[in-house]
């Protein structure tokens, strides 16, 4: 409903939408794909899964942003701001979806991208949306971390605009999420759960939360629970970690730009950060297709994945509402899901006997 009701009330870009709380003069032009604007879909079974049958669980849809990824939202202000102060080009490293968005705006825009990558450690529809959409893609023999290291470096001496996340345009165009939730709930909801590698989309929400919450359009800012892997969870350990390992590669992240800021926005609304491991990513990234028809991105299973942790002890009161944020799709990854399932797929032969013994309709009916 409310989605129809956006697009009905508002033709325009996600960000002229929401232009009176964002940076945009009378210059800017947006650049847009049609990004923003993501349903929220309520989760009842898998709520009753977790033992949280009594409250209200909503999924934001994330992936169904134009490149796939929540990404979208950052980069359409990033770049339209990049293309009113006259530049030509953009770098970033990524862990994939950043390069994909960032790409996709570049093309949109005629300019041109340049992407740093870790070598083997961004999922292949990722890489794919890169190179197709026209970037020069290049890949380092080194982490995330090393690659945004390197890309501070090119920002500063070379006139290329850096579209990561430490770009201050890219965090306030991903305020518009906390916008749409409240939107769509009436108000805020009374936990928001984040999957956690940069720290930036964290940072992002509270920024919205606490903005909208000033200007009276909500009363209540939620907890914001953020989630790191086991892994690569330096806000968790509270120290740097070197070599950051994880299957969510979108949060393989040792050293996260926004980590104060992130810090910050869990301690001031009562909120919490923890940690959760591949093997409990992966229940949660299966338990997301299976029970509710959502395929996300690993990393963005991490939310549900924490969520379940924090219901287990007993931490959601009855009646709470929940958003978990689902930031990426799963189509991005399908390797993951081939790789992790116990499916038998060896072909039989093409007879009704055979057929039905491979269905099991003889025991089942
Ligand atoms: C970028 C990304 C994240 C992590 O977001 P941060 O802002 O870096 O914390 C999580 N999931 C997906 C799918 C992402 O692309």
């Amino acid at each position: 409903m409310a989605k129809i009701e956006h697009q009905l009330r508002s033709p325009k870009p996600l960000i002229e939408h929401y232009r009176q709380y964002l940076p945009l003069t009378e210059k800017t032009v947006a650049v847009s794909l049609g990004e923003g604007f993501t349903p929220l879909v309520a989760a009842p079974r898998l709520a009753q899964h977790i033992g949280l049958e009594q409250c209200d669980l909503r999924l934001k849809l994330e992936g169904l942003n134009p490149t796939g990824s929540f990404k979208d939202r950052g980069m359409t202000l990033a770049i339209s701001k990049a293309i009113e102060a006259g530049s030509r080009a953009v770098v970033c490293a990524s862990t994939g979806n950043t390069s994909a968005s960032a790409a996709a705006y570049s093309a949109k825009a005629g300019i041109k991208c340049y992407v740093i990558l870790p070598a083997g450690k961004v999922a292949l529809g990722k890489l794919a949306q890169a190179i197709l959409y026209g970037s020069k893609v290049i890949q380092i023999d080194g982490n995330f971390d090393q690659a945004l290291d390197l890309v501070r470096d090119v920002g500063e001496n070379f006139p290329v605009t850096i579209v990561n996340s430490i770009n201050p345009f890219r965090l306030e165009g991903q305020k518009t999420a906390t916008f749409e939730v409240i939107d769509w709930l009436g108000q805020s909801p009374d936990f928001l759960c984040i999957p956690v590698g940069n720290a930036g989309n964290i940072s992002a929400y509270f920024r919205g939360f606490k903005q909208w919450h000033e200007s009276g359009k909500t009363s209540k800012i939620p907890r914001m629970c953020g989630f790191q892997a086991e892994g690569a969870a330096p806000i968790v350990r509270d120290c740097i970690v070197e070599n950051p390992e994880t299957l969510a590669t979108a949060i393989r992240i040792g050293n996260p730009a926004s980590w104060k800021e992130a810090r910050h926005a869990i301690d001031q609304s009562g909120g919490q950060i923890d940690m959760v491991s591949d093997a409990e990513i992966l229940e949660a990234y299966n338990l997301l297709a299976r029970l509710e028809g959502v395929f996300c991105e690993p990393a963005s299973a991490a939310s549900v994945a924490g969520l379940a942790k924090m219901a287990a002890r007993g931490a959601v009161q009855k009646g709470a509402t929940i958003v978990c944020v689902l930031t990426g799709n799963g189509l991005k990854d399908p390797d993951c899901a081939l790789k992790h399932s116990r499916v038998d797929l060896k072909p039989v032969e093409p007879r009704l006997e055979k057929l039905i013994d491979c269905m099991g309709l003889k025991e089942s009916l």
